[in-house]
């Protein structure tokens, strides 16, 4: 039994289903596979103390780290390698160390990809709209035109946040249509759209609600969800009750875990045995709630 070290750095991410996951997936490749929980808040740390904190548990043998908010930006300063996507993207969510070097990757945009060819295949990809153009909103509108887009039209509450997004990701796809369209106008472009991809925080527990009107969703729209706790959020079950396609944010969650273990460990592991655990893990969670 090889012995591996691995750990999460963000900020409120003590319930993460990510340990988990790598942990069982891990021990079912006969690992001895430890994911650890590296909480800025609850070790009284911000986003500026990333530096010291990366070089102590560098220090401390760990294989690879899985970054999340606040500290997917911030931490690229610290690498001395970015894999193509992860530099175009200028955010790593999984960092590999190998001998003295650390390398950058992300999997947030390929987990979201593979989400899109499981969850939505022969899905039209012609005109996208997506809502929401923060972190996530990078990555999967990054994803959604690695998948084909022909038009992404982005909307965000910030115009600014939309505009910038919407200028990078052109630079990255020059033959695509990529634009900015405001919020008020988004009944507008989300009729001629084959499909919808919400990546704002709402329907998050904290955030209850829809960030678009229902009656905008109708059958002919396929629609990909990036929040996944709850899974069934409120525009997952309103898309389905129009008669929609709609696709939950887990599949991006257990893709990102999937694609970083096989980062971390050189072992291609069970997607679909994952997603089966993170399912399991969201339904307890779910009864919990109620
Ligand atoms: P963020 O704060 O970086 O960006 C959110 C963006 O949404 C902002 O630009 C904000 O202006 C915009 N916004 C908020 N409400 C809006 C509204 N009603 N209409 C239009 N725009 C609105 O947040 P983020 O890091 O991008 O995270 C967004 C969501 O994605 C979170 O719920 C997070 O949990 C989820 N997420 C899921 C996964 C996954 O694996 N499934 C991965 C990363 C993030």
């Amino acid at each position: 039994m090889s012995s591996l070290l691995c750990g999460l750095i963000g900020t409120g991410i003590r319930a993460s289903l990510t340990p988990s996951l790598h942990m069982t997936e891990g021990g079912r490749h006969g690992l001895d596979y430890e994911y650890r929980i590296l909480d800025l808040a609850e070790l009284e740390l911000t986003v500026d103390d990333l530096p010291a904190l990366f070089q102590r548990v560098r220090g401390e043998g760990y294989r690879g780290l899985n970054i999340t908010h606040p500290c997917k930006r911030r931490v690229v300063e610290l690498l001395d390698e970015l894999s193509p996507d992860a530099a175009r993207l200028g955010a790593v969510n999984t960092v590999l160390f190998e001998g003295d070097r650390a390398t950058g990757y992300n999997t947030d945009w390929s987990g979201f990809r593979r989400s899109l060819d499981r969850g939505l295949p022969g899905a039209r990809f012609g005109r996208v709209v997506q809502l929401g153009a923060g972190g996530a909103g990078a990555a999967v509108g990054y994803a959604t035109l690695d998948r084909g887009a022909r038009e992404l039209t982005l909307v965000d509450a910030d115009p600014g946040r939309a505009g910038e997004l919407a200028a990078t990701l052109g630079t990255h796809f020059p033959d695509r249509r990529v634009s900015v369209a405001a919020p008020d106008r988004l009944a507008q472009v989300l009729v001629r759209a084959d499909g919808l991809v919400h990546a704002t925080p709402m329907g998050m527990a904290e955030h209850p609600g829809m960030a678009l009107p229902a009656e905008l969703l109708r059958p002919d729209l396929w629609v990909a969800e990036v929040v996944y706790r709850p899974v069934e959020t409120e525009l997952v079950r309103t898309a389905r009750a129009a008669g929609a396609r709609a696709l939950t944010g887990a599949g991006m969650a257990v893709h990102q875990a999937a694609d970083a273990f096989e980062i971390f460990t050189g072992v291609v592991p069970d997607a679909e045995r994952m997603a089966a655990q993170m399912d399991a893990l969201l339904s307890r969670e779910a009864l919990a709630a109620k």
